[in-house]
């Protein structure tokens, strides 16, 4: 019995060791939203960048086969301006940009940069041309300066610097007793969502790519630090072909074009004054979110007179 007992509690050991082997990696796979699927055709040429056109063309989309999450998705982002995306949380956002970043395949219609179809041309060549400061941050195990200069592996110490001051993160490193050398992530100094989120954004300032995705980019931000920080996006963004998905509307107010989701589907389009004009989902978006930052403002100043 006791012979039999001792490899039982081994194997027992085992199992569980294995068992959270998978759990870090499912973990992993989730963080980096690695698709199974995607795969270069035979003889892929390279992305040829141009301006940086981006169409969707009746685009559709499932996750799985029993869901539709994108409908007959149709709208173009001139090479150098900028197209707002807005809406409820589940509309499908966040998937419009990992599609357009190659994470995953449509499953109808065509996205086209330049006229090539992302499918026909290598993933590494489309995903070189565009810079995605993403809704949830992860970092690499490394240090804040080998974090920032992976967008630009050949940067000069001077232009890591340069990028963490554009993107509001310096006074914070040089508080630190490492400064760039901190090591951060899941074994290192654990960073806020917003320095995290500054810390992308420094990376993505220093790739300077052609094309920019900014998913909710400013949402881990405070209000103050929000507004900093949007000079220096609206910097990077300036001549380059822009995708913003917005949670807070205020920062888009500017956009020449302005896309609104609702469960997949493009239910309104226009400027902000178009958009307000409809009466529609947009204008009691912008109503309800101009009501809680005005009680945001009164409870502020409340706090302030005490
Ligand atoms: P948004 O960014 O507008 O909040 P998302 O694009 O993240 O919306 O998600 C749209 C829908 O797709 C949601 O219902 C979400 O649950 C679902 N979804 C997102 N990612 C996956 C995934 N990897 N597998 C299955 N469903 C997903
Ligand atoms: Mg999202």
């Amino acid at each position: 019995l006791l012979q039999l007992s001792i490899p039982l509690n081994f194997i027992g050991f085992l199992y569980r060791e294995i068992r959270q082997g998978l759990a870090d990696i499912e973990a992993m796979f989730n963080l980096l939203q690695v698709p199974t699927e995607i795969s270069n055709k035979p003889a892929a040429a390279d992305l040829a960048i141009g301006e940086g056109n981006i169409r969707f063309e009746n685009v559709s989309f499932h996750y799985d086969a029993d869901r539709a999450i994108l409908h007959g998705i149709d709208f173009e982002v001139p090479a150098g301006e900028t197209v707002a995306i807005v809406g409820p949380s589940g509309a499908g956002k966040s998937t419009i940009s990992r599609l357009l970043f190659r994470f995953y395949d449509v499953t109808g219609g065509r996205i086209t940069i330049d006229g090539q179809d992302v499918r026909d041309v290598t993933q590494e060549s489309v995903r070189a041309e565009i810079g995605i400061v993403p809704q949830d941050t992860v970092l690499f195990n490394e240090t804040i300066a080998y974090n920032i200069r992976y967008g630009r592996p050949g940067a000069s110490d001077e232009e890591v610097r340069e990028a963490a001051r554009l993107a509001q993160i310096s006074d914070f490193i040089d508080t630190l007793p490492k400064g760039f050398d901190t090591e951060v992530g899941e074994r290192g100094l654990k960073l806020s969502g917003g320095e995290k989120q500054r810390v992308a954004i420094a990376r993505t300032i220093l790739k300077a790519p052609p094309i920019l995705i900014l998913d909710e980019a400013t949402s881990a931000l405070d209000t103050h630090t929000e507004r900093e920080i949007q000079s220096a996006l609206d910097q990077v963004s300036r001549n380059r072909t822009t995708l913003v998905i917005a949670h807070r509307l205020s920062t888009v107010v500017n956009s020449k074009m302005i896309l609104v989701l609702e469960k997949g589907r493009v239910v309104e389009r226009g400027t902000h004054q178009e958009l307000l004009s409809l009466g529609g989902l947009y204008a009691s978006m912008w109503a309800r979110q101009q009501e809680a930052s005005e009680a945001e403002e009164r409870l502020r100043a409340a706090t302030a007179d005490e």
